[in-house]
């Protein structure tokens, strides 16, 4: 049996068009233990944020669908879950924290009160008990003074602190496993580290596990145990972190890091990859990045190539794989 918290398995998401279904998520199965941190790279529009949306049942349309063979979150199937269950799973089994904490915070409610609503919701406890509950989560996130700042407002916070305020949110709802998508995109450098090494604290003294979403190799090479690779909304690769930034095996991997030579702790020259993701509406008939690919055959522009394993926990979709990790 399988120890993973969270087992995703064949999620889609699929968009109703006029032209006919688009498929903007193909089949994403993974796992995430306890304690894990999963990386979630790929260009935008690879489906990354699409995919985790699809796991909190929180699409953001009404013309897309998720479909799948299973979403288990603790031996619960999530994708079976009706509605009214669904809400009382969001937050406590899955939170959710996104780039812009101003539009996810409420302007009108004290800060304290925002992360109280959650403890009070999800952990039954009194108005009493779920102040000092704010107060100490709020001081866990790194706010100073949090017994008089859980009184303020959002805008009396700075970008960075409302940043660990929306963290602190999610964290009063006691979640199982946090999806952070690009929580440090729009900071600066600087609040940008103090924000990844929050979130590796707080998986290490809650055991809190996490997806974090990220165009940004350089963020996930800092802060995650594994790495899945989205490209063109289909799984390419998924490893161990080590393992992928050592020796990256399919060619968009490659190329990512090709692009983001910090994430390996080398001071190549930059590169970039040449050309665009495909149009999910018309894409190629074989493999989504061939078009891209420098490595490609033959057999990439006939078959799309199956996600299989590779052994050492590796997954790989790929006809003519990388063997020494060069670039695309
Ligand atoms: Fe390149 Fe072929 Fe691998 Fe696709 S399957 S990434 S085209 S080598």
């Amino acid at each position: 049996m399988s120890s993973a918290l969270l087992q995703v398995r064949g999620l889609s998401v699929i968009a109703r068009a006029t032209q006919g279904d688009i498929t903007l998520v193909d089949r994403l199965s993974f796992d995430l233990g306890p304690g894990e941190i999963l990386g979630l790279v790929g260009e935008s529009g690879s489906g990354k944020t699409l995919a985790c949306r699809a796991l909190m049942r929180l699409l953001p349309s009404a013309n897309l669908r998720a479909e799948g063979q299973a979403v288990r979150l603790a031996g619960q199937d999530l994708l079976r879950l009706d509605e009214a269950g669904m809400r009382r799973l969001r937050g406590h089994g899955l939170g959710m924290i996104f780039q812009n904490p101003s539009s996810h915070l409420d302007p009108l409610m004290r800060i304290g009160a925002q992360i109280a609503e959650g403890v009070r919701l999800h952990q039954g406890a009194s108005r009493r008990e779920a102040r000092a509950e704010a107060i100490e989560i709020l001081r866990q996130v790194g706010i100073p003074d949090p017994q008089t700042r859980v009184d303020n407002y959002p805008h009396e916070f700075s970008g960075g602190m409302r940043q660990r305020a929306m963290i602190a949110v999610a964290l009063g709802c006691n979640p199982q496993v946090l999806i952070a998508d690009e929580p440090t995109t729009a900071l600066d450098v600087t609040v940008q580290a103090q924000i990844l090494r929050l979130l590796l604290e707080l998986r290490d003294r809650r055991g809190l596990s996490m997806i974090l979403i990220s165009h940004d190799l350089g963020v996930v090479a800092q802060t995650c145990d594994s790495i899945a690779v989205m490209y063109a909304g289909r799984l390419c690769e998924h490893a161990s972190k080590p393992a992928l930034l050592a020796q990256p095996r399919h060619p968009y991997s490659a190329g990512l890091l090709a692009c983001h030579p910090a994430a390996q702790g080398q001071g190549r020259r930059m590169n970039s990859i040449a050309g665009q993701p495909p149009l999910l509406d018309a894409p190629p008939p074989g493999c989504r990045f061939e078009p891209r690919c420098n490595q490609a055959g033959p057999v990439c522009r006939e078959q799309p190539p199956a996600l299989r394993d590779i052994g050492a926990g590796q997954r790989l979709a790929c006809h003519l794989p990388l063997l020494d990790g060069g670039s695309a």
